[in-house]
């Protein structure tokens, strides 16, 4: 199944409550997986064959449960920087 672009930006918008593909509020998802910071969960439809997965940042910390840290927005969780380091393998390193 393939998405547009505003349909992702819909689903995004709404924080995942509704399926991407036929909007429908019955959706569900397997269990949560925690990797440095990233949470990831299979989601999929029970309206529709859409399925898809659903990738969450931690974004801040809160300590006692007043003082707040906010990650920065220009650091990038280590998960997604070697996700991106896989798919862009820098090719001087091919004869390691
Ligand atoms: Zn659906």
């Amino acid at each position: 199944m393939t998405l547009t672009q505003e349909q992702a930006d819909s689903y995004l918008k709404d924080g995942g409550i509704r399926c991407p593909f036929c909007r429908s509020d019955n959706i569900a998802g397997d269990e949560l997986v925690v990797d440095q910071g990233v949470i990831s969960q299979e989601m999929y439809c029970l309206e529709c064959p859409g399925n898809w997965k659903d990738e969450s940042v931690l974004t801040r910390l809160v300590i006692n449960g007043s003082t707040e840290y906010h990650r920065p927005r220009n650091i990038q969780p280590r998960t997604w920087l070697r996700v991106s380091r896989a798919a862009h393998p820098n090719p001087r390193r091919g004869h390691d």
